[in-house]
């Protein structure tokens, strides 16, 4: 075997499931492993490589930032933490932004944000609404509100006080509000859950619903965001926005670095000194990631880019459909899309791997497609060849 894999297999704990390749390089949209073989990316490191690799432009910039200073605690102001920040605000259109580590942690920090602007309020709110088959990362408070019991059931009991209601079911969502209810959290497109976008109603309904109610609404824009539907966010692909939302994955072009937003109306009565914190959030290098990418995005207007690649990607997939009887059906958009198949999804996962080509799944048997940003149509024709194959 391999020496990283036996390293690897040794030493962590048994947390991931994960396939016989050591990936060592990436060129554009190409990875190359240990054995110098190629793979065409459509996983992107689950949606969050949208440069790709190996841009030089980004890639020199934090070479730069390296040099200088990679970390200085939130005690003191640093020469990047503002600058990524005023980029967030600039396309996200949200007031104030909180710097995190990771997506788990945004989603921690926008739950914590809505309790303290509902305690601050003095609403008595505490519950939250959130939709099945969602999710929202696995730390105790995010792994509360993701829809999917498998990921909450070992480790119960979890946050009190969060109801489930069906993705897509305005009723649903209704029959699960009280009193107490805090804010409701969704993901415009569910990632993980299947490729599910949320109907323009749907949306609309809920924004509708959080401000008749005096509820705050919280969009999950971790996976789908960051340019995947076409849109900066996938929340400004339905004309909605929230009032607080979380981000990661895609913001930091592959550091490891999320974010939490809020309207001004909500940081007002919001978190103040004192009441949430982290020690490598907001540091110089991530940031310098962040603010890089935001300007390539808007320098090479990536999201019209996407429209145009996404509508290929839907285009191809659909033909594939309904030629291939091993396709149930395409779900997405842009390039955060799915195909629902009738083999098991694992199988096919491996044999695409053995031909070339990196895709990943998600739940109800779906190929999960969520390549770099930058892919071109030639790639999208050689993606749909080598799955043909396979399928
Ligand atoms: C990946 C993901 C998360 C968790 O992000 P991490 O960086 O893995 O903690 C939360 N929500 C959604 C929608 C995601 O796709």
């Amino acid at each position: 075997m391999n020496q990283y894999i036996e390293e690897t297999k040794k030493g962590l704990v048994h947390t991931y499931n994960r396939f016989p390749v050591v990936l060592e390089r990436g060129e554009g949209v190409y990875l190359y492993d240990t054995d110098g073989k190629k793979y065409l990316d459509f996983a992107a490191g689950i949606a969050v490589c949208g440069l790709g690799y190996g841009n030089e432009e980004f890639n020199q910039a934090l070479k730069g930032q390296i040099d200088c200073l990679t970390h200085t605690s939130n005690l003191f102001y640093n020469t990047t933490c503002g600058r990524a920040a005023t980029a967030l605000r600039r396309i996200t259109g949200m007031d104030r932004v909180f710097f995190t580590n990771s997506g788990t942690e945004a989603i921690e920090g926008a739950l914590k944000a809505a309790r303290k602007y509902a305690w601050k309020k003095g609403t008595g709110r505490f519950e939250f609404i959130s939709m099945e088959h969602s999710f929202h990362g696995r730390s105790i408070g995010a792994v509360s509100v993701t829809g999917n019991e498998a990921y909450r059931t070992p480790f119960e009991p979890v946050l009190p006080g969060v109801r489930f209601a069906e993705f897509n079911n305005l009723d649903s969502v209704k029959a699960q509000i009280t009193d107490k209810t805090c804010a409701i959290i969704l993901e415009a497109v569910q990632g993980e859950g299947g490729i599910n976008p949320a109907s323009q109603e749907f949306i609309e309904g809920i924004r509708k619903l959080c401000d008749q109610e005096g509820i705050l609404m919280i969009c999950d824009e971790i996976q789908c965001g960051m340019g995947r539907t076409g849109e900066m966010f996938a929340w400004q692909f339905y004309g909605t926005k929230p009032d607080i939302m979380a981000m990661a994955k895609g913001i930091g072009s592959g550091l490891p670095v999320g974010a939490f937003a809020m309207t001004e109306a909500v940081a007002e009565y919001s978190l103040e000194p004192g009441d949430h914190g982290t020690t490598y959030g907001g540091n110089p290098l991530a940031c310098a990631a962040v603010a890089k990418t935001a300007e390539i995005f808007e320098k090479k207007n990536l999201v019209s880019h996407v429209r145009e690649v996404g509508g290929y990607l839907a285009e191809r997939l659909e033909e594939l459909a309904s030629k291939s009887g091993g396709v149930i059906e395409r779900r997405g958009i842009g390039l955060i899309q799915g195909i629902k198949v009738k083999r098991p999804v694992q199988e096919i996962v491996s044999a695409a791997l053995d031909e070339g080509l990196l895709i990943i799944s998600a739940r109800g048997n779906v190929i999960r497609l969520v390549p770099p940003l930058i892919i071109e149509k030639e790639h999208i024709d050689e993606m749909i060849e080598k799955l043909k194959g396979v399928l």
